[in-house]
């Protein structure tokens, strides 16, 4: 997003305000203070708004990209219904598993780690 010509040293939150204002003004509000991205007269030069256009655009698709995860981890947590997959009788699973050797935390804590395990590969994937 950088451009070493262009004689900006203006964060994106600065680009933004200044593009928050020109909104209000359009919409008719009064916005007060003098504002403008100080490289020519008006709002925002052509290169700043470049800049605030790409770096938006960036977000926009971040934000996709978050949903989109968000959405596939929405999905899974409604894989397994109790119309589909009744609530069993978790003391007696825990008595049988004791007879066969084998305690309810242990295959308790194999299913959450599976289940952890895909979604922070799903995080992980949306964080890259
Ligand atoms: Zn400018």
């Amino acid at each position: 997003m950088s451009d070493d010509k262009h004689p900006t040293a203006m964060t994106f939150d600065e680009l933004l305000e200044i593009a928050r204002r020109r909104w209000r003004q359009l919409r008719g509000e009064a916005v007060g203070e003098e504002w403008s991205c100080g490289h020519t007269a008006g709002a925002m030069c052509q290169e700043c708004y470049r800049l605030l256009a790409a770096r938006a655009h960036e977000l926009a698709e971040e934000n996709l990209g978050v949903r989109e995860a968000l959405q596939e981890i929405e999905t899974w947590s409604r894989a397994y219904p109790l119309t589909v997959f009744p609530e069993p009788d978790l003391k007696k699973a825990a008595e049988l598993l004791k007879a066969g050797g084998l305690t309810l935390d242990a295959v308790s804590a194999s299913v959450m780690r599976h289940a952890l395990d895909g979604v922070g590969k799903i995080v992980r994937e949306a964080l890259k």
